[in-house]
């Protein structure tokens, strides 16, 4: 028999699915894989409802159900001031794992040099490579995940075609300030690139960070390709409603990409995110205000039982050390362990790198987004397990 594509064939399955199959094997308190255990917000749920029982379930337009681009356009107006024509520039996919692929296949053409910063979700390098790419990685080194400037210049050529990065940051929970993001669009600029922003998490932000849309800098409007993702804005992951803005001319290879890959989106469920974008502002408010609250609960935890917990700025993750629990092992080691023995599941860090072998092996990522019940068994379970 003939070999299937070498690329995809190379892959193991997604960290996430493992742990979270391991964690229903071992019925443990399962924050690993980022899910939500709210069941979102009911207006947005009615919604998508009502529409399934007299609405059109025919296919939508390709581009995505007009209320819901309307929607999409509207919101970037409201939170980063963009000026966005839902008719040319918003695009619904299935998720924003559809959207990135959709971006990358769309954009890259064999050989293009493509920029990304680790560590990294775990779809972007498969799909860089399976489109061409030529994947030139950039690291964030711990605990301050800060911008390796040097390195990020040095890593952009004339043969760069784009940047992909992620804001606020899945696993390390960094968000970009504008000096950092300013950094980023002035290499865009110099070196002609594009900078695709997957930003599915720009409502999960704490403190006194804000979530700042590359696409809103100076010379970046036709430059930056933003996604959003209603699962992250809503609570509701299993949707996979996601959506693509980028001027007129760059959309146009990304949507030719969409129209073959899944040419459009449940519209019962494009009619909920359509309703969920136009919520008021207290929605968005409290949602972040939710899961700063939970943060610090599972933070607070975490830190009693022994671990060192690292600051996160936005997302549904902490990233913890676990070395000062006597732990010897690597990251996949303690979360397999604390899983089967403790009936706690995370995820290791080392995943979220090219080369998880030479990647730090001395973090687990928790995920914080549970009910308050959920984050505190978790932490009994963790506590009577290390004796704290
Ligand atoms: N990007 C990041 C950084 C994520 O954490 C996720 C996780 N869901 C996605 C993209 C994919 O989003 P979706 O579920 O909408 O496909
Ligand atoms: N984004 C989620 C996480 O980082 C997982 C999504 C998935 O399972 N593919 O946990």
């Amino acid at each position: 028999m003939k070999s299937a594509n070498s690329t995809m064939s190379s892959l193991g399955t997604t960290v996430f699915e493992v742990m979270s199959a391991l964690a229903r094997e071992h019925s443990s308190v399962n924050l690993g894989q980022g899910f939500p255990d709210d069941k979102g917000p009911e207006a947005v749920r009615a919604a998508a409802a009502d529409y399934l029982l007299t609405g059109h379930n025919q296919y939508p337009p390709m581009m995505g159900l007009p209320e819901l681009r309307q929607a999409v356009a509207e919101h970037a107006k409201r939170f980063q001031g963009l000026d966005i024509d839902w008719q040319t520039e918003v695009l619904v996919t299935s998720g924003a794992t559809e959207a990135l692929g959709d971006c990358l296949f769309g954009l890259i053409e064999p050989g293009d040099e493509v920029v990304l910063i680790e560590p990294l979700y775990d779809s972007y390098l498969p799909i860089v490579r399976r489109a061409g790419g030529v994947p030139k990685l950039v690291r964030l080194e711990p605990p301050g995940w800060s911008l390796p400037r040097q390195q990020l210049a040095a890593a952009f050529s004339d043969r760069t075609k784009l940047i992909l990065f992620n804001t606020p940051m899945n696993p390390c929970s960094k968000v970009f300030d504008r000096a950092e993001l300013e950094f980023i669009a002035d290499l865009c600029r110099r070196h002609d690139a594009y900078a695709v922003c997957d930003e599915v998490y720009e409502h999960i932000i704490f403190d006194a960070h804000r979530h700042l849309s590359i696409m809103g800098l100076p010379g970046m409007r036709e430059r930056a390709v933003r996604i959003g993702s209603a699962g992250k804005s809503f609570s509701l992951t299993g949707w996979k409603v996601g959506y693509v803005t980028a001027n007129a001319e760059l959309m146009k290879p990304i949507a030719k990409t969409h129209q073959f890959m899944t040419f459009t989106t449940p519209p019962n469920l494009q009619w909920g995110a359509a309703t969920g974008l136009r919520l008021d502002d207290d929605y968005f408010d409290t949602l972040a205000a939710d899961m700063q609250r939970k943060r610090d609960r599972l933070a607070e935890g975490l830190s009693a039982v022994g671990f060192d917990v690292l600051p996160a700025h936005g997302t549904y993750f902490v990233t913890t050390d676990f070395r000062p629990l006597g732990f010897n092992g690597t990251d996949e080691d303690f979360c397999r362990h604390i899983t089967v023995k403790a009936g706690v599941t995370a995820v290791p860090v080392s995943a979220f790198y090219d080369e998880p072998h030479a990647a730090p092996r001395h973090f687990a990522r928790f995920c914080f987004c549970k009910h308050d019940a959920t984050l505190d068994s978790a932490i009994d379970r963790l506590s009577q397990h290390f004796g704290r």
